[in-house]
């Protein structure tokens, strides 16, 4: 008995082994062949839109963000609902559309704009006029979400043709000629040209006439263009170029002639149907209510009114799987329930498949692999390649209209074919794991695919929802891990190193020829343009200061200001790429006092993402280490337990672990925020992991919904609060009880809480378990810190403001995931300091709370010299940390961070004081 037990075991050990070394060697040779196979041919093929910079809808899963104006809700409501209502009771309509009676001739000339320069005079002209008509053409054959490849515009004097590709990153610049109430901006059929502009431009249309909307009222028998461009001005179009590739350049001459033509008799058209409207008015005079103009208008800007979104699903491809399966299966009754099963297992991999692979390559689905080609695939099941390439190829050439201008099977295909196999044999079984292979194989480590703008957030932003659902059923899960952080470097690298050199060492002189200093070029022309100082050298420029300088570097004996300083890594010499980093943290720094904020060149060096990464996590580290000496912990905690109106947050008693102690203001704030958004929908378990985060900023006692609501004024400025209070009416209607769960359900849960306490010195918001709701909301608020807005507005001392957001606010996600945030100086040679005030979510990230009561625990206590010693000791950690072995000479630990005020500077207390007092 014994003994044949025990060799039952050996059998199926051995057998086992042996199938493992069967599947090893396989798995091995087939890599090999891939590996020979595999180049995407986006390596070879390069698209317009790879030249786009700013890409407002990613092919990311995460929802569109809407622009946000300076004084305007969040990017939840339309940006002009206030302009919108208000052109519901009164349009703006006292112009004439065209000025003639007679149909328009077509112009001989247009102008075609493809400069930033021409885009800026056209706004010039359109600023001035009352009305003029608008068309785009759009592509979406090669593309995932689509854009915008044209747009026209006609005055009544003149057409213009906008290269939307080429001017893609400077469309803004005809945002405020489209919102602007008093210019009248005439569509034909505008439902989806406003949200293409949405789209891609974040251009909102504001007082609208659609032509369409006013043939509806005159019930006229047609409402297309062709109709009324035949029947008001006897032109006939060849609406088949409607279809035609728009991104193609120069354009052909026909397509050129049907574009002018979408837009300029629109104005005419516009006219007569208002003169109809009119007449039809004067007509019924037996119902004085009806104002057929008014309606008109009326229904055109109710389209205004519509906010881009972008689809998202549940799972990727899931409705095109649904639609092809009823669609297939409907009319055949003969098939078995297995092949039905078989069908429709199919058809959902190869819509997930389709719909990843189109999101990584910015291409359509039906470019990808046509729905046709996915119902022959499911149900032949090819397994060669050659089979599969034939059903593909015939099911495309049985479908008359495709097979002409697309390739098939598709490049997509074609190029990645192993995973295809991979897909139809079934290697890989479910549709989570069909993205993970998927973007493993394309992005991953040895990923084939180019990481794009388009792509890169897919990624990422797949990564952080699928990781935790797919608990590592395999090595997938660490693997993954991999490619995020892979990707989020390259992202990081991307995104936040700085595009052209930091120093441009450019010098000044004193007015005795000395050396005062290097600096920015912009820092020259500030001295220049008020002629405070002369050019004496061109190339690298220099200037000579023609007044007399308070103080001079020498007279300090410090060499650092008086030294070229080069564009590396001062850690590690890379040159390719660096980013700016400073020693000090802002949460801290932002508080000195101003004077002792100067000389920020010295604090602020240039370092590569590794390096950043390393003395980042030292800082952080560091920064418990403060908190623990001066018994200000970095997050807070409600101890007191204030009913009333009043949130106070207190450093937690002493004698605890300060990490662990208290809560990220963010945390506290998305979570109240969660729950009081989504609380009643989410599920019970979340919501309960939710409500405990909230409690322990309460010291674990329970809470109710009011108690929300002052959570969310935690950390707020008072500009945050009074728009909080604003938007009160609505949040409030979705928290009518039953958010916060009862006492027994906590109870149940409240072991995992604890076992599950993260370190916080990070903050850990990119909760992979949010749902999905959550987790949108969740990941705006955080990439808002990608893009605010540049920091110092408005104090700046010697220079005009930058231009380049990006190079602001670090956001990353390193190695666990953890989100870190750093504010990013702009120049190398200003003086200013990021303000709490301009964005309030930086002290959210930034421990804001603990840094301003360190600054002013120091100040009370050790004064100034105190300050300068803290400083010392950030020097000191930062050298630990990395070991820099390229600072530049002159730089010094001990560096004193002072400095006089001369009589031009900003910061001369004189001049601020007049300055005041002008203000005042
Ligand atoms: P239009 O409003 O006629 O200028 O069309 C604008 C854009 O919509 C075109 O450039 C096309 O990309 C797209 N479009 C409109 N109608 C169709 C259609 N029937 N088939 C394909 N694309 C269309
Ligand atoms: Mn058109
Ligand atoms: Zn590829």
């Amino acid at each position: 008995m014994e003994s044949n037990r025990k060799l039952k075991m050996a059998i199926a050990f051995a057998s086992v082994a042996a199938l493992s070394v069967f599947f090893s060697l396989h798995y091995r040779r087939r890599r090999k062949q891939r590996s020979r196979r595999c180049a995407c041919y986006l390596r070879a093929d390069s698209k317009p839109q790879d030249s786009f910079r700013r890409v407002l809808a990613d092919n990311s899963y995460s929802p569109f963000k809407h622009l946000k104006l300076e004084d305007g809700d969040s990017s939840y409501s339309h940006p002009y609902e206030a302009e919108i209502t208000a052109l519901l009771d009164c349009p703006q309509l006292e112009f004439t559309f065209y000025p003639d009676e007679k149909i328009p001739t077509t112009r001989d000339t247009y102008t075609w704009v493809e400069t930033e320069q021409q885009l800026n005079e056209l706004a010039d002209i359109l600023i001035k006029e009352r009305v003029f008509a608008v068309d785009t053409e759009q592509h979406s054959l090669r593309s995932f979400l689509g854009f915008t490849a044209l747009m026209q515009i006609s005055t009544q004097d003149e057409d213009y043709l906008i290269d939307t590709i080429k001017l893609h990153d400077a469309m803004g610049i005809l945002r405020p000629v489209f919102s602007e109430t008093s210019i009248c901006k005439v569509f034909h059929g505008a439902d989806n040209d406003v949200l293409w502009l949405q789209r891609d431009f974040h251009i909102y249309v504001v007082n609208l006439f659609d032509t369409a909307k006013a043939c509806d009222i005159l019930s006229k028998p047609q409402r297309s263009l062709a109709y009324l461009l035949e029947t008001y001005c006897g032109i006939t179009t060849n609406k088949l170029l409607q279809r035609e590739d728009w991104r193609q350049r120069p354009l052909p001459q026909d397509m050129v002639q049907y574009a002018r033509t979408d837009a300029c008799y629109l104005l005419y058209v516009a006219r007569c149907l208002v003169g109809e409207l009119k007449q039809k008015e004067n007509e019924s005079c037996f119902d004085d209510e009806l104002h057929f103009v008014l309606e008109a208008c009326r229904r055109s800007n109710m389209i205004c009114f519509q906010r881009y979104m972008k689809d998202i699903e549940a799972a990727p491809g899931e409705s095109a799987a649904s639609s092809i399966i009823s669609r297939h299966l409907n009319g055949q009754g003969g098939e078995s329930d297995d092949f039905k099963a078989q069908f429709q297992d199919m058809v959902r991999r190869l819509c997930s498949w389709r719909e990843l692979m189109a999101r990584v390559h910015d291409e359509s689905l039906r470019f990808v692999l046509s729905d046709q080609a996915i119902v022959a695939l499911a149900s032949k099941v090819p397994t060669t390649t050659t089979d599969i390439f034939d059903t593909i190829r015939q099911a495309d050439f049985n479908t008359d209209s495709l097979s002409s201008s697309m390739p098939s099977p598709s490049p997509v295909v074609y190029s990645h074919m192993d995973g295809f196999c991979d897909l139809l044999q079934e290697r890989i079984d479910n549709c989570n794991e069909i993205s993970l292979v998927v973007l493993q194989k394309c992005l991953g480590q040895d990923g084939t695919c180019p990481l794009s703008v388009f792509n890169y957030s897919v990624l990422v932003n797949f990564t952080m929802r699928s990781t935790n659902k797919v608990v590592s059923r395999q090595n997938g899960t660490k693997s993954l891990k991999q490619v995020s952080r892979k990707a989020s470097r390259e992202l990081f690298v991307k995104k936040f190193s700085c595009k052209s050199p930091v120093y441009h060492n450019c010098r000044i002189y004193a007015n005795d020829g000395r050396l005062l200093c290097y600096c920015d070029r912009r820092k020259l022309e500030w001295y220049l343009h008020r002629g405070l100082a002369k050019l004496v050298e061109d190339d690298p420029p220099a200037v000579m200061l023609l007044f007399e300088p308070k103080g001079r570097p020498e007279d300090e004996d410090n060499e650092f200001y008086i030294q070229r300083k080069k564009n590396i890594c001062v850690g590690c010499g890379e040159g390719n790429h660096y980013l700016r980093y400073r020693i000090i943290p802002s949460c801290y720094r932002m508080h000195f006092p101003e004077h002792l904020k100067s000389h920020r060149s010295h604090d602020i060096v240039l370092l590569c993402v590794d390096c950043h990464e390393v003395a980042h996590a030292a800082a952080e580290k560091y920064k418990g280490k403060i908190a623990e000496e001066f018994g200000i912990p970095l997050f807070v905690r409600n101890i007191v337990d204030l009913r009333d109106d009043h949130v106070a947050s207190e450093p937690c008693a002493m004698g605890i672990n300060f990490e662990q102690a208290g809560i990220s203001p963010l945390e506290l704030r998305t979570a109240a925020m969660a729950l009081i958004r989504h609380g009643q929908r989410m599920p019970q378990k979340r919501r309960e992991e939710l409500t405990q985060i909230v409690m322990r900023f309460y010291g674990g006692r329970d809470i109710s919904n009011a108690d929300l609501e002052r959570a969310l004024l935690v950390g707020m400025s008072s500009h945050e609060r009074r728009r909080l209070e604003k938007k009160r009416g609505l949040s409030l209607k979705h928290s009518n009880g039953g958010i916060i769960p009862d006492k027994r359900q906590i109870g149940s849960t409240k072991k995992m809480m604890i076992s599950s306490t993260v370190n916080r010195s990070k903050v850990e918001t990119v909760d992979v378990s949010f749902s999905e709701e959550e987790q949108q909301y969740v990941n705006e608020e955080i990439t808002d810190q990608v893009e605010t807005e540049p920091i110092n507005p408005g104090m700046e001392p010697e220079a005009p403001a930058h231009d380049n957001n990006n190079e602001n606010t670090i956001c990353y996600t390193s190695q666990n995931g953890n989100l870190q945030n750093e504010g990013l100086d702009l120049g190398d040679s200003r003086n200013d300091e990021t303000q709490p005030t301009h964005n309030p979510k930086l002290s959210l990230l930034g421990h804001g709370p603990h840094g301003k009561q360190v600054v002013d625990h120091i100040l009370k206590e050790y004064g100034e010299d105190g300050i300068g010693v803290f400083c010392q000791r950030w020097r000191q950690v930062f050298v630990e940390a990395i070991n820099p072995r390229f600072l530049p000479a002159g730089w010094d630990i001990k560096h004193s961070g002072r400095r006089d005020f001369g009589e031009f500077s900003v910061y001369n207390p004189i001049k601020k004081a007049l300055a005041e007092a002008a203000k005042s």
